[in-house]
């Protein structure tokens, strides 16, 4: 799976059990991308704020930091630096409708069920960077027209 830029696609990973992380780094290793793992929200966001990332993955029970607050100040940092909106996935066995509407809220694009298997998360991956391109085509186009 490739960025737009053909450079391997950069994951963010967080997630506090390490059996999760390797999990989910084997599934991003089959189609080359390259993982960044962290443990908790905090150790998150300071990844984010340092590095550039096409996707975060983000389990929602953390210590130290808990992903819904993650995702919420990764948002604020976006606005706050005018960087461009990130793909955020959110991955948790709290499969509720309440969970997917509290991480909806908090700015998460996308809520994965664990346990996760390699069809759904990487077709959750595909999907959420290809309306993120759509996004910046409209963009583009947009201004495209405007500037002529
Ligand atoms: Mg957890």
């Amino acid at each position: 799976m490739k960025a737009q830029s053909e450079r391997p696609l950069r994951v963010l990973v967080a997630d506090d059990h390490p059996t999760n992380r390797a999990v989910i780094e084997i599934i991003l290793d089959l189609v080359s991308a390259a993982a960044v793992s962290v443990e908790n929200g905090q150790q998150a966001l300071m990844a984010f704020k340092t590095e550039e990332f096409d996707v975060v993955l983000m389990d929602l029970q953390m210590p130290v930091m808990d992903g819904l607050t993650a995702i919420r100040e990764i948002r604020k940092h976006e606005i706050a630096t005018d960087r461009r909106r990130t793909p955020v996935l959110a991955v948790t066995a709290n499969a509720l409708s309440e969970h997917v509407a509290a991480s909806k809220e908090a700015g998460a694009d996308r809520h994965i069920a664990k346990p996760v298997t390699p069809e759904l998360l990487l077709a959750a991956i595909s999907a959420e960077l290809e309306r993120a391109r759509a996004v910046v085509d409209e963009v583009r186009a947009k201004v495209r027209k405007t500037g002529s």
